[in-house]
């Protein structure tokens, strides 16, 4: 299947002339650094603006849990904005927040931003000022957001694990995350240790544990190789936490609302005492959040802790919360028993299609998203695990494969409440056509 391009080409040239590197975000550039530019999407499907039609599996990086141009979504939307056009306060932060907090366990007290990055810093700052501590731990191959501190670097020494600018030959994500620009002494308030490597966090505690603000992590790796928590991991971390005094930290950009209503930590049973939302709570629009305990939060209520931002709470972020919850609790949460069929089955799919065309392949994860890597190995427990093979390039070559045989995703695969079986055995039909076409 050979995609025509032609529109999409000439879109990319004049993008070129007004808009840096043609893109709205860096990571938004595919393998042929060119964007794929869409005209409409319905359900699970996209549509350039040649008309090639895409089964998607990015969903906008995450977000159309609902899958596109969902009805109850779109109606709510455009009621919300004949009603409001500007952001004050309205009632409908209240019913939003309610709703966060009727799923989420961390959830006692909700305040709303725009991006994750926002919700991210967020809960840094009030845990340091909840704590009085400075330090945050963090971890490789984890994805926090654009911050500073938080984006990239790598650990050369050990013994004091706080990263520095650059990195590494074999290692893709060090390298997408690295940026010149960065303040020069941004990496110093943080620490970016293994994840899953229980001792390792417990070595720098009894260490440093007195400056240690927060721990932040995401529960699931989703933005590397789909790590989950190896078995006890988790509440060992949250015992640490505990007994030092140290804020747990979810980032749940993108397993909130993915990993079902709960998140992450409604799934593991372990509650953090601070939780980044973002991505899939607003069904694809522009609205992220940052919830906890009463206790840490209430520094905000004290304004201890200050936290702005001209756009939160925006009424049509608000109505987008709300209704793409209201569709994911209907009919007794129909909507995740859906994503989790069709991400099952195109999961056992791939994997057979793998092993008959003699491929190694792991596939790590949940039903909701989950990561491919081209690796013999049965699994993958953190960053410096996943770099043991080097299947990331053969992974870029699949993404750019399935691409042009119409499948969109990249190093992870995405499904909505809108993917149907027959989606997936279409898809599954592309995805058969590439790998007979991958060395
Ligand atoms: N945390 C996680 C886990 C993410 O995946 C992302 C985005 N990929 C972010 C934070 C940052 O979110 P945003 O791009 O909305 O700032």
């Amino acid at each position: 299947m050979a995609l025509n391009t032609t529109k999409s080409q000439e879109i990319y040239d004049r993008a070129r002339k007004i808009i840096p590197g043609a893109v709205m975000s860096n990571f938004r550039k595919d393998e042929d650094y060119r964007p794929t530019y869409i005209s409409h999407g319905k359900g699970a499907r996209l549509y350039d603006m040649d008309g090639n039609e895409y089964f998607d599996y990015l969903l906008s990086f995450g977000p159309a849990i609902l899958g596109h141009s969902n009805e109850h979504l779109r109606k709510t939307i455009k009621d919300t904005a004949d009603q409001y056009l500007t952001n004050n306060s309205t009632e409908l932060e209240i019913q939003a927040a309610a709703k966060v907090a009727a799923h989420l366990p961390s959830a006692e007290l909700v305040r709303f931003a725009c991006s994750g990055t926002d919700a991210v810093y967020n809960t840094m700052r009030a845990a340091r000022g909840y704590t009085g501590r400075n330090m945050v731990v963090r971890f490789n191959g984890h994805y926090n957001g654009g911050l500073d501190e938080i984006m990239g670097g790598i650990v050369t020494d050990m013994k004091n694990p706080i990263p520095v600018d650059g990195e590494l030959e074999a290692d893709i994500y060090s390298q997408v995350t690295n940026t010149d620009g960065r303040s020069r002494h941004a990496f110093a308030d943080c620490y970016m240790i293994e994840w899953n490597d229980l001792p390792a966090l417990e070595n720098l505690f009894s260490r440093n544990g007195e400056d240690i603000a927060a721990v932040l992590m995401e529960p699931v790796m989703v933005n590397m190789s789909g790590c989950l928590p190896e078995p006890g991991y988790l509440e060992g971390v949250r015992e640490l936490c505990d007994s030092y005094g140290v804020v747990l930290i979810f980032d749940e950009v993108l397993t909130g609302f993915r990993m079902g209503l709960g998140g992450a930590q409604s799934h593991f049973g372990v509650t953090p005492d601070l939780t980044c939302l973002a991505k899939a709570i607003g069904g694809g629009f522009p609205v992220s959040s940052f919830c906890g305990k009463r206790e840490i939060m209430d520094c905000l209520t004290r304004t201890d802790v200050v936290a702005g931002g001209t756009y939160n709470g925006h009424p049509i972020s608000m109505a987008a919360v709300i209704a793409t919850i209201e569709e994911l609790e209907k009919d007794d949460g129909v909507a995740f028993k859906q994503i989790e069929k069709s991400g099952n089955a195109l999961k056992k799919g791939m994997e057979d299609l793998a092993a008959r065309y003699g491929h190694p392949f792991l596939i790590q994860g949940f039903p909701g998203a989950w990561n491919f890597l081209f690796t013999p190995k049965e699994k993958v427990i953190n960053h410096k695990d996943s770099l043991e093979q080097p299947g990331l390039l053969k992974a870029l070559e699949f993404t750019s494969l399935i691409k042009k045989q119409g499948v969109l995703a990249f190093w992870r695969f995405c499904t909505s409440a809108a993917h149907t079986e027959k989606d997936i055995e279409d898809t599954l039909e592309r995805v058969e056509n590439a790998f007979k076409k991958m060395k």
